[in-house]
């Protein structure tokens, strides 16, 4: 009898719908603005002299720099292959078979699969009108869960409605839920500005986790590095289940230099030009007759309500103009976000939709 590879996987793992990344959809085309990467990268110097030994679990360099960054101890960093790394880690270290978590649709995709590729559950909790998210519509949801929650996912700023989650709103969950853990996603969050950040939450409230990365304001999506913060205690227990060697020698030499006084500055001087790049499209793109609505994002990229989505968003492909549609998810019908690229990049977005009506 043949054998039946199908049937073989696990039951989960045939009934999922993996995440749909900007590369796996691919599209032909010679402007791609549907990744939230940054449209340059920088010049860094490699060292190929120790390629031969398995390198350090915890690079000691990169977990002191990135420590020094957000102004913690080293036992409150773990640094992960991506913060995609990290989410996955935090769903196997805490959810036991069938427990959950919590998460805020639309919201980054990553958290529903990565808690399903662990066997754990998932539970949508409510925005109020105008996609606002409270920590009451969180709450309900630990609540109505029909199974034990163990951590709510927040992105902070959201991707892809790019707005900051409130502070005083995420206090008020700390508080209220001191059981659960509350895990907020701020892979954007330089461009929102680091007192936004809620790092300095960390030291008073033990269940908050931080997730950062190295993918967006430092222009480095292609190394795949980020970082979880959180209580000495959190950080041990990821430490246990992480892979023996997920950083590779080549990615922590990079973002070493990325993380020295020199690539903080350059970091800080693109996130400027990008914001203010953010501001200039968003003023070009209210005088569209074609546009209905566009969402007040703080983060590289812009979520745009066209009056026709997919003749938009097809219109843009005819011209090699690749973004990313929200068509199919609830409420976003006729979105499209664009990542924030270079000004020409977005002078030839801004002369296809002015052609259009
Ligand atoms: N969180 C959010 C909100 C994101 O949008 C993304 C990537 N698009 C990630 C995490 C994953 O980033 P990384 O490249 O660090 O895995």
């Amino acid at each position: 009898m043949a054998l039946d590879l199908e049937s073989l996987a696990c039951k989960h793992v045939r009934e999922l719908t993996p995440y749909q990344s900007a590369r796996r959809i691919g599209g032909h085309g010679h402007t791609f603005l549907n990744a939230n990467e940054s449209p340059k990268s920088q010049l860094y110097f490699f060292n190929s002299t120790t390629l031969n030994r398995y390198p350090d679990c915890q690079p000691f360099e990169v977990v002191q720099g990135y420590a020094d960054y957000v102004n913690l101890k080293r036992d409150e960093v773990l640094v992960t292959r991506g913060s995609d790394e990290a989410i996955g880690l935090i769903i196997r270290t805490f959810c036991e078979v069938g427990e959950g978590i919590v998460i805020a649709p639309p919201t980054y995709g990553m958290y529903e699969i990565a808690a399903l590729t662990n066997r754990a559950q998932v539970y949508k909790a409510k925005r109020d009108e105008g996609f606002k998210l409270k920590a009451k519509n969180l709450e309900e949801a630990v609540h109505e869960a029909p199974f034990k929650v163990k951590a709510i996912f927040i992105d902070s700023p959201a991707n892809p409605l790019g707005e900051l989650f409130p502070k005083d709103e995420l206090v008020k969950l700390l508080k209220d839920l001191p059981q659960t853990l509350i895990v907020m996603d701020e892979a954007y969050v330089e461009f929102a500005g680091n007192d936004n950040s809620c790092v300095s939450l960390l030291r008073e409230y033990p269940n908050l986790i931080v997730l950062r990365t190295l993918s967006k304001a430092f222009a480095l999506a292609g190394i795949r590095c980020g970082f979880a913060l959180a209580h000495p205690s959190i950080i041990a227990l990821m430490t246990k289940v992480i892979d023996p060697y997920p950083i590779a020698d080549p990615v922590a030499q990079v973002a070493r230099q990325a993380l020295a006084r020199g690539g903080i500055e350059l970091m800080l001087e693109r996130v400027k030009e990008l914001n203010e790049r953010r501001e200039a499209l968003r003023e070009h793109l209210k005088a569209l007759p074609i546009v209905e609505e566009i969402f007040p994002s703080c983060a590289n990229f812009l979520l745009v309500r066209f009056k026709d989505g997919p003749k938009t968003f097809e219109a843009l492909v005819q011209k090699g103009i690749i973004l990313r549609s929200f068509e199919n998810r609830p409420g976003l019908e006729n979105c499209i976000r664009i990542t924030i690229g270079t000004a020409e990049e977005l002078d030839e977005v801004m002369r296809v939709l002015s052609a259009l009506n």
